[in-house]
């Protein structure tokens, strides 16, 4: 697409007012009422050369546009300079923003259900706990994932009003959404005053529907050449009272299905505000999600580490062992969690059984020395010490027989004493 439009810059983005005129019901329609010439609208199309070749010509038919509303999926604006290019897109954005709440109605997702409003803040976190691993094997049907809890007030609003089950259903809408929050979310059904059995037993029942509907959808859509199904749990679940639960490979992906299922929520309040929210249908949503090129995606993706979507408690972990172990599961791909533990590894001050004194060296000091770097001991003098209260590595002991290998006591300055 950057490449097709005969601009020097080109941005493509998708902001949530953006999106809300592109999923709105009369796009089109909003686009030339909200920006007369200056913005075009460009039907829904799939990302790729085509799409890039359409606004192409777009932009030749508008010589007065500064960009297009792509239909069910965001904006592209152009300039001669970056900043130009900026300023454009930021225009776009603040006058659909402007727009929307000037003109939007009031309640577009509806009146509040009886029942619904959000628990306060400590009875939620506490339903979430009790949630939780629940809804994480759930989601974790096919393969293990990590989970990431959201109780935002954009969340708490949705799922508190009338029309959020119809909206939920007919999922996101911008491919790069979806492609994280998979087409829909599982939305539990019950209110938050239900009782915690009925709650669980609810939940796997709808996950076991949801798993057969994903199913369906792939089979609807799948040809001889689509990639196999990647799996049939839900991304996000939401939780009406309580919050949301997004689910991915490990905790950055989950936190980011959140992020974009918030985007979502704002993207359908702006489109309802104005018109009606209308995604790209499901067969555009299937060819995008299983799309060769999107496949290629993944599997050009680095391989797990071992520990990735493990979660592990460490306690202990302000220090010594318990610290290093925190980190040594992280650096696995591991999730962990340590109640005391914020401080950066210890990297170079041994315990104390391995600090010899000069000169009378052990078998035990001896094979704890040989296997450290020895760049330990090429610290350039004056340097801030890595840890001034602790022993630092030292070449400048007096009388000592091995001048490279020596540890001794930090300098009063705090600073590392090696030449
Ligand atoms: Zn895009």
């Amino acid at each position: 697409m950057h490449g097709l439009v005969e601009a020097a810059h080109v941005d493509h983005l998708h902001p949530d007012s953006g999106i809300a005129i592109a999923t709105s019901a009369d796009g089109a329609e909003l686009t030339r009422r909200i920006f007369g010439e200056k913005v075009a609208w460009v039907p829904w199309r799939r990302p790729g050369f085509q799409l890039g070749l359409d606004i192409a010509e777009i932009k030749e038919r508008n010589p007065n546009a500064i960009g297009v509303i792509l239909g069910g999926h965001g904006i592209t604006a152009w300039g001669d300079t970056s900043e130009e290019c900026r300023a454009n897109s930021l225009e776009i954005i603040g006058t659909a923003e402007a727009y929307i709440a000037e003109h939007g109605a009031a309640e577009p997702f509806g009146p509040v259900l009886d029942g619904y409003e959000p628990l306060p803040a400590d009875e939620r976190r506490e339903r979430a706990a009790a949630l939780f691993p629940l809804i994480r094997g759930l989601a974790s049907a096919d393969r293990p994932q990590v989970g990431h809890f959201t109780d935002g007030e954009a969340v708490l609003d949705f799922v508190s009003r009338a029309e959020h089950p119809r909206l939920a259903a007919l999922g996101t809408s911008c491919p790069d959404h979806f492609l994280r929050t998979k087409v829909a979310p599982m939305v539990l059904d019950l209110p938050p005053s239900a009782p915690l059995d009925e709650v669980k037993a609810r939940l796997k029942e709808l996950h076991a529907q949801y798993r057969a509907e994903y199913a369906a959808y792939y089979d609807r859509h799948a040809t001889p050449d689509s990639p196999a199904m990647r799996g049939a749990d839900p991304a996000i679940v939401l939780v009406p009272g309580v919050g949301m639960f997004s689910f991915g490979a490990n905790k950055q992906t989950a936190r980011v299905a959140g992020e974009f299922y918030v985007n979502a929520i704002n993207v359908m309040r702006g489109a309802e505000a104005l018109s009606s929210y209308a995604p790209i249908d499901e067969a555009e949503k299937f060819r995008i999600e299983y799309w060769e090129l999107e496949e290629a995606k993944l599997r050009r993706m680095p391989k797990p580490k071992p520990l990735a979507t493990r979660v592990a408690l460490v306690t202990g972990g302000g220090s010594g062992i318990g610290a290093a172990t925190a980190h040594r599961l992280a650096a696995e791909g591991g999730a962990s969690s340590s109640p005391t533990s914020t401080s950066p590894p210890p990297r170079r001050s041994p315990p104390n059984w391995a600090r010899p004194r000069c000169g009378r060296r052990t078998s035990r000091s001896r094979s704890r020395r040989t296997s450290r770097p020895r760049t330990r001991s090429r610290r350039p003098s004056g340097t801030p010490c890595w840890r001034s209260a602790a022993w630092t590595w030292s070449s400048t002991t007096p009388g000592c027989r091995s001048p490279s290998r020596c540890w001794t006591r930090p300098s009063p300055t705090g600073t590392c004493s090696t030449t």
